[in-house]
């Protein structure tokens, strides 16, 4: 079956987070007819409260032998970095055995070259959306601090950053008096920083997720509000989605770009993606009055801190492994509080609030960006866990690639579905 479109092709992406709208708007923008299905408004789930990152540092994947040594101490905190609802064991339990087979060395390594493949790429793929969408202002591009107490923690570290280096990931290490000079507002705690100049954040989330939707339709792309049931298939092509108001819209090719409820179309066409969801809290302060500069990732306690403007602050991390409709535990947001306030001093809390977030995560934490193996037309881009927003743009660089059979002598064989 040949999967060759023109790019006049009619276009239905389902799913308007931020993968969702950025692989729509760079499909409209090669000229295709686009129409962005959600069951809700735009950036409204995951992508409307992450941290704000490109990340473009996290080559290695999350299974690897260093994070599995610290998980048993971890899972002993039920407020640390990582927790489990035990209840949800057996259900999670083939995804957690999976996570653990890709730890192997030799699977790391394949799967830090897949992961440093599209990282490298992400800040180009990105600037001409953000230029096009009006969206420079948001984008601060001057690198973030990852915060070690000590030279010995660094030293721990310190093989990590080196592979990661090895993986075109430029950095370089602070010591506490330059430390003071880039962020003074870092306690006498963390005596030794990593920046890596090519990580950038945005200001806030939602706004530039829904900055680059605008852009969508301005140039042209439709929204339509709707839950999508089904996709709908003849002679073994997508013929278009079947949606619950708006009966059947038509499609030459359909994008699942649901994050973790993905798994709707996944089961629908029986391929078997490992998807569950590393849930994670944040806490917004904007009246903080802190104004930091860079973005801070603090290693051991696994939580970053967002400047978002203004002397506001974002505190957003640990992963919890729940059902994804399981009732948050706020506990999670709010210890969050005390551990910032090591970092930058006692803040002003009024007017916080609390949010959680479904990550959609593969356990090899390399997303599918792929076409579905059998029918013709379908395409899947899910499984981006915590880099969703990081790589949004290159996901649409690389399935509009895809869909218009364009020549792009990228690799895609490591992001395929049928690899689980
Ligand atoms: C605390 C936290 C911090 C994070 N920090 C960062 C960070 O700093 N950097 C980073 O890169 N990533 C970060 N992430 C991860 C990132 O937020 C996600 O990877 C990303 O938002 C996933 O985007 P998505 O478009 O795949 O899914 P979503 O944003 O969840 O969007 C999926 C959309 O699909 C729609 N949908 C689902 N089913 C249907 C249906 N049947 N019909 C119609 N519509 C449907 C939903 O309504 C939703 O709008 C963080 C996540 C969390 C929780």
């Amino acid at each position: 079956m040949s999967n060759s479109l023109t790019s006049a092709a009619d276009i239905v992406v389902v799913g308007a987070g931020v993968v969702g709208i950025a692989t729509a708007l760079q499909l409209r923008l090669a000229g295709c007819a686009v129409t962005l299905v959600d069951r809700g408004e735009p950036a409204m789930e995951t992508s409307y409260g992450n941290a704000g990152a490109f990340a473009v540092s996290d080559v290695i994947p999350l299974a690897e032998p260093g994070v599995l040594r610290k998980v048993p101490g971890w899972m002993l905190d039920p407020l640390g970095p990582l927790a489990l609802r035990w209840r949800y064991l057996p259900t999670l339990a083939p995804w957690l055995a999976r996570f653990v087979a890709a730890s192997r060395p030799k699977r790391v390594a394949e799967l830090t070259r897949a992961m440093a493949a599209l990282l490298n790429r992400v800040n180009d793929d990105y600037a001409p959306l953000i230029q096009r969408a009006g969206l420079n202002q948001l984008w601060r591009r001057h690198g973030n601090l990852t915060l070690y107490r000590s030279e010995e923690e660094f030293g721990a570290a310190q093989a990590a950053w080196d592979d990661k280096r090895r993986h075109g990931v430029g950095w370089h290490k602070l010591g506490r008096a330059e430390l003071e000079r880039d962020a003074p507002q870092v306690g006498k705690e963390w005596q030794v920083a990593v920046n890596v100049p090519a990580w950038s954040h945005v200001d806030d989330p939602y706004t530039f997720s829904r900055g680059l939707f605008d852009a969508f339709i301005r140039e042209g792309g439709r929204f339509v509000q709707d839950e999508v049931l089904a996709t709908a298939c003849a002679s073994g092509r997508i013929a278009g989605v079947e949606t619950a108001n708006s009966g059947r819209l038509k499609a030459d090719a359909v994008v699942i770009a649901c994050g973790i409820w993905s798994d709707r179309f996944t089961r629908q066409h029986k391929y078997r993606i490992p998807l569950e969801s590393e849930r994670g809290y944040h806490v917004t302060l904007p009246k903080a009055g802190v104004a930091l500069h860079h973005f801070i990732q603090c290693a051991s306690e696994s939580f970053v801190i967002l400047p978002m403007g203004n002397g506001g602050l974002r505190l957003a991390g640990t992963v919890e492994l729940a059902h994804r409709d399981a009732p948050p535990d706020w506990r999670r947001a709010h210890i969050l509080i005390d551990k910032a306030k090591r970092i930058v001093g006692d803040f002003d809390t009024t007017d916080m609030s609390v949010w959680m977030g479904n990550r959609p995560s593969v356990p090899d934490t390399v997303p599918v960006i792929a076409p579905a193996p059998d029918v013709g037309g379908l395409y899947f881009a899910t499984g981006h866990g915590h880099l969703g927003l990081t790589l949004a743009a290159t996901t649409g660089a690389l399935l509009t690639d895809m869909i218009l059979r364009r020549p792009s002598g990228f690799d895609v064989s490591p992001y395929r579905l049928d690899r689980f």
